[in-house]
């Protein structure tokens, strides 16, 4: 007989190997994967599919409960990034271990905590637990290019047959080296997320022959504004969030993670300015354009924001555009509630010298969609993961140590059991 921590690395070693990458984004075999194993343990499960001409899927299994309590949903995205695979030393679909880890694409984004929710519920069955409220489990199919067809369309269509009170969803880990530069083991639980603000920033002069300069050039007046926004420093700001793990960490030592955490950030990532493919080196283009990812705290309105922004950049002759806009407004989840609680505790149980701390997850996740309906979100996978390690995400040789995946089955199952199970 199997261990569940023995099931749960085989789960996951058959999940990494099917190639959910998105784009393109069919997710319907990782679908099929999951609704074969909970049907064969009866428990209803249905497929709510957004778009079948590309294979968009999500998939709702639900454990009844008395009713005397709200909902309790478990949340994970099907889809994973792509991979460059010159850069892998494993196939990153081979569902790979070695040297004590497990490795491939969606080991740690986000196919360990989709095992780990499915143990939970398949624990709970085989046990025969009853249960004091519904306990949902929703796999969806595209977190990663925003949502749309997935957690936000399922929330949008389908928000009745699931009306969660709570979510457990991506945004923490076990981790070693975030917040503070010695190893301290702090389990960090997402209670809220940073707003995702995208500018396009243009501007237009006359083109001409590199052999005559004119007097404005597009790519020059562009530069300059943007070494001005590149020598700005946003302000710190301490959101509530911030001050709580600042108290219990005894401080927010400088590290690049809590820089993040601290301020509004401001990061280039497109930059465009030629004519022709390949770029002509002779010809002055008439167009110069960049993008800012900008990422806001909680509480930041985005037309203030903005307005700091034109300030720095300071030059009229420049268009700035949002081309992405926080819309789903920035909810905190409360850290004082019954759920909170008991991670903090059965964390503590299986790692007694650990901090739990509540964060503010400096990435997008799909809780948005559902802290905007009024749920309280906790992202919570409760297993160590080095900075090295989760570097590696979204990266080459995305991997999980076995012994974390292991641990993380346990205090999952014991969470959601603490939670659900009738007292
Ligand atoms: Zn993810």
């Amino acid at each position: 007989m199997n261990s569940p921590n023995q099931e749960a690395i085989t789960l996951l070693k058959e999940y990494i190997t099917i190639n959910t990458v998105n784009p393109p984004g069919d997710v319907t075999p990782a679908a099929n994967f999951l609704k074969d194993i909970i049907e064969k343990e009866n428990i209803p499960v249905e497929l709510y599919w957004s778009d079948k001409s590309t294979g968009r899927v999500n998939l709702l299994a639900r454990l009844n409960g008395s009713g005397a309590n709200n909902p309790l949903l478990m949340l994970h995205h099907m889809d994973v990034v792509p991979v460059d695979e010159r850069g892998w030393t494993v196939e990153p679909f081979g569902g790979v271990e070695k040297d004590g880890y497990l490795c491939g694409r969606g080991s740690l984004d986000m196919k360990n905590y989709g095992v780990v929710q499915l143990m939970s519920m398949l624990q709970l069955v085989r046990q025969g637990v009853d249960l004091d409220r519904d306990l949902l489990f929703l796999a969806v199919c595209d977190e990663e290019i925003g949502g749309e067809l997935g957690a936000k369309w399922m929330v949008e269509n389908h928000w009745d047959d699931m009306a969660p009170e709570f979510v457990l969803d991506e945004g923490g880990f076990g981790t070693e080296g975030f917040f503070t530069k010695d190893n301290r083991l702090i389990f960090s639980v997402g209670v809220a997320e940073k707003q995702m603000f995208a500018l396009n920033l243009s501007i237009k002069r006359p083109p001409g022959h590199a052999s005559m300069p004119p007097k404005e050039n597009a790519n020059f007046i562009l530069s300059e504004a943007l070494a001005r926004v590149a020598a700005y420093t946003t302000p710190e700001n301490l959101t509530p969030v911030a001050k709580e793990m600042e108290n219990r960490l005894g401080g927010l030592e400088q590290t690049v993670y809590n820089n993040a955490v601290m301020r509004n950030t401001i990061s280039l990532t497109v930059l465009k300015g030629f004519v022709g493919d390949p770029p002509k080196t002779n010809v002055i283009p008439e167009h110069s354009e960049a993008v800012l990812d900008c990422r806001l705290l909680p509480e930041q309105d985005k037309d203030e924001f903005l307005e700091e922004l034109k300030n720095v950049i300071d030059d009229d002759r420049i268009t700035i555009t949002p081309v992405l806009e926080p819309k789903w407004g920035s909810v905190v989840s409360p850290y004082d509630s019954e759920l909170f609680r008991i991670i903090e505790e059965e964390t503590a149980k299986v790692y007694p010298n650990s901090i739990t701390l509540p964060h503010l997850v400096i990435y997008g996740t799909d809780s948005r969609y559902f802290r905007g309906k009024g749920a309280s979100c906790y992202g919570f996978f409760p297993g160590p993961v080095s900075m090295e390690e989760y570097s590696r995400i979204h990266g080459n040789d995305e991997r999980i140590r076995l012994e974390s995946l292991s641990k993380a089955t346990d205090i999952y199952c014991s969470v959601v059991k603490q939670f659900c199970a009738k007292r």
